[in-house]
């Protein structure tokens, strides 16, 4: 198998190293530090192409596929985590599900406009008290003639409060369990639709968490994404597709800490030579080292399988890239705090940064015991 990239691939990644050094790293760590959310930033990610990977052309794609789309994704990350969360937000959520489940008339007004990065976008799927388990989610869509009526909270929802649509699932039959869920693409500016940030959280402060608030919120009939009842699938599908985005990443960050590990390990001197003579110090490196190239592996091979057939289930493939990518990201993290000694716990380095980011990944998208189960339940044979 070759494993070299094409010129094409090789381009993508360039424009994305390029456009996160240039645009995103100068004022990373005075926005870091205000928790401040660039909405330009998005929209010029959209000009550049970076949200159409999945997306064909008739809708402002540009097709170039998943393995295109998670080699962009890992190259923002390794400059800074928060930003490549709009890679989710915007194409492999909202866009990628209503290219496969949406209606046309969906379509035509959603994806070009995500794809653009004009219109920000999310994905609302937990609840206060409900996260791993979402067949008991409690927020209802009530149908009253021509519209469903949305009752009900999301938590921990990425972009809530700066969103102009949303993907919500909502329980339309709320007896009927998994079954009962429905998707729904909601206007953020739809009345009963309200949301307030999270502000204290530990990491990826650019990127903006939040609560969202559905009191008697009206929608048309016509904001039903698939079918009633057809939620909890679409869900599990999308789930298959920005877990591993989330991958890529969870890759950016590992990566991102074994190169600013490896510069210090140079520059810092002790008891007469560089730290990175040291052999406790090389063991660390190492491996961080070979961690960073298999989960990279694990991150591309999943998304090769996608590229080869869009409609394969790789559900297990897609979770052993995200969970191993995760725990990766976070134990490279920490190895370069220890590496750093005193200045990793100060905010002149990257490295406290890329450690508090980095642990968001065992959490999102299904935490690291949520995939662990997947893999299991695939590899026992006991998953369908
Ligand atoms: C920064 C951030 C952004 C997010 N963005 C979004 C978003 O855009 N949209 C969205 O819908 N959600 C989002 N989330 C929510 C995230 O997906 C959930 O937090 C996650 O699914 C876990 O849910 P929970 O926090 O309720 O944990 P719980 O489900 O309560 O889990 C608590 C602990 O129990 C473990 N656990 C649970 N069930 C089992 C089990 N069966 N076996 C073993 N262990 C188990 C978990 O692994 C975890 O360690 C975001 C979260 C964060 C932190």
């Amino acid at each position: 198998m070759d494993f070299s990239l094409s010129e094409e691939l090789i381009a993508f990644r360039d424009l994305a190293r390029d456009f996160a050094e240039k645009e995103i790293a100068p004022k990373l760590a005075e926005d870091d530090k205000a928790h401040r959310f660039r909405r330009e930033l998005v929209e010029k990610m959209g000009e550049l192409g970076f949200f159409g990977c999945l997306i064909p052309e008739e809708y402002g794609g540009n097709e170039a596929g998943f393995l295109a789309s998670v080699i962009m994704c890992e190259e923002v990350g390794k400059v800074s985590a928060a930003h490549t969360l709009p890679f989710n937000m915007q194409a492999h959520g909202p866009a990628y599900t209503l290219l496969r489940w949406g209606t046309e008339e969906q379509k035509r007004k959603y994806i070009p406009a995500l794809v653009e990065g004009k219109l920000i976008g999310g994905f609302a799927i937990t609840e206060a008290d409900t996260g791993s388990d979402v067949a008991s989610m409690k927020t209802v869509a009530k149908k009253d003639g021509d519209y469903y009526i949305l009752n009900g909270s999301k938590m921990w929802i990425s972009n809530a409060h700066v969103a102009d649509c949303m993907l919500v699932y909502a329980k339309t039959d709320p007896a009927a369990g998994a079954r009962g869920i429905s998707c729904f693409i909601v206007d953020a500016n739809t009345p009963g639709y309200s949301a307030r940030a999270i502000e204290d959280k530990l990491g990826i402060h650019c990127a903006p968490t939040g609560e969202i608030i559905f009191e008697d919120c009206r929608i048309p009939k016509e904001a039903l994404v698939g079918q009633e009842g057809e939620g909890f699938k679409i869900c599990m599908w999308q789930l298959d597709n920005t877990r591993l985005s989330c991958a890529a990443r969870a890759l950016g960050v590992a990566a991102a800490c074994l190169k600013a590990a490896v510069q210090y390990a140079n520059e810092r001197t002790q008891f007469g030579q560089p730290i990175g003579r040291f052999q406790m110090i090389q063991d660390e490196i190492a491996q961080m080292a070979v961690e960073e190239e298999a989960a990279r592996f694990l991150v591309y091979r999943a998304a090769w399988q996608k590229d080869r057939d869009p409609n394969v289930r790789n559900t297990k493939e897609v979770s052993m890239a995200k969970y191993y990518a995760a725990e990766v990201a976070v134990k490279a993290a920490n190895e370069a705090m220890k590496i750093y000694g005193s200045y990793g716990y100060s905010e002149e380095y990257p490295v406290a940064r890329y450690l508090r980011d980095a642990k968001s990944f065992q959490v999102v998208e299904g935490t690291s015991n949520i995939q662990k189960m997947i893999i299991a339940g695939s590899v026992l044979g006991y998953r369908k």
